[in-house]
């Protein structure tokens, strides 16, 4: 489509000569080299006005957040690298979550300060446990943990597989995940006295649930193992992007995550969470408590449906 601009000059629309410039800006102090597009009238030579070209702001600002070797949209990846919300990202740096929203969505250019931490830790994961943890006293106990977990949480090869089987052929909701591990976990270890992920299991309000798991779940989307997808009636279902690698599995193994999604496919997460709050494990511990896998000889398949 070709561009058409007035020319108050000519009095009429003209096709616009379109030329780049190299313009200079000063801000913070250091000067940014932008280029713009200048439109020019091809009848009388003179410059046009395009109102759609009013982006030209967020090219100065990007092109200063260069100078440190970032962009507006590299601040979100950082963020995201850690897997934290932008609350909590925000809680772990001092900063407020306005400050975080706006830096992101390129309403305002950051201070100095900021951008240099952004910097430090943007490659650094020891820098970012460093800065967390000058800000424990302030975060408390809890929360400084709570942190400290999402940003450490690494998966090893048989957990994030034991994911990729639970949701071959049958994509799953997050409730739903939760019951499946929790069940192949406690089955595993009243059979052979192991659970077969890494997983240790908490009391939660719906049942019993591994720690992180919205950092997990999110962790395992970014990785590529598995994608989001909408039902019918748009809940979000964890959906494999690979096959499962069953070479990690002994023959038990595989025996008993089969006895476990037989016994729970089909049924929807109310009736999961009921069936698991009728677990001892799950009575006799409060809320956010650990539930021991000692729990597991209480734990049954065929029971209290
Ligand atoms: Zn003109």
């Amino acid at each position: 489509m070709k561009k058409i601009l007035y020319c108050f000059n000519c009095n009429k629309d003209v096709e616009p000569v379109c030329n780049v410039q190299k313009n200079k800006y000063i801000v913070h102090k250091k000067e940014v080299q932008v280029k713009e597009k200048v439109f020019t009238c091809p009848l009388c030579h003179n410059e046009l006005f395009d109102e759609n070209l009013n982006t030209s702001l967020y090219d100065i600002y990007n092109e200063y957040l260069k100078i440190y070797d970032l962009s507006f949209s590299k601040l979100k990846e950082i963020r995201e690298s850690y897997n934290l919300s932008q609350e909590l990202f925000a809680k772990s740096l001092g900063w407020s979550k306005r400050t975080i929203i706006r830096y992101e969505n390129a309403d305002s250019l950051p201070q100095n300060q900021y951008l240099q931490i952004y910097n430090k830790i943007k490659n650094s994961k020891s820098e970012f446990i460093n800065i967390l943890k000058e800000n424990r006293k302030s975060l408390g106990e809890e929360l400084y943990f709570k942190i400290f977990n999402i940003v450490n949480t690494e998966l090893d090869i048989k957990t994030i597989n034991v994911f990729l089987y639970v949701l071959k052929d049958n994509f799953l909701t997050k409730t739903q995940i939760m019951k499946n591990l929790f069940s192949i976990d406690f089955q595993s270890f009243k059979e052979y006295s192991k659970p077969i992920t890494s997983f240790k299991y908490a009391h939660g309000t719906y049942g019993p649930i591994f720690d992180n798991k919205d950092a997990i779940l999110n962790l395992l989307v970014k990785q590529n193992y598995l994608e989001m997808v909408n039902d019918e009636e748009d809940k979000i279902l964890f959906k494999p992007t690979v096959e499962p690698d069953l070479f990690l599995f002994s023959k038990q193994e595989i025996e008993i995550m089969d006895k476990v999604l037989l016994k729970l496919k089909g049924k929807n997460a109310k009736k999961l969470t009921d069936w698991s709050h009728k677990f001892i494990g799950w009575i006799e511990t409060n809320d956010g408590e650990l539930i021991n896998y000692s729990y597991a000889k209480d734990f049954d398949l065929s029971k209290n449906w």
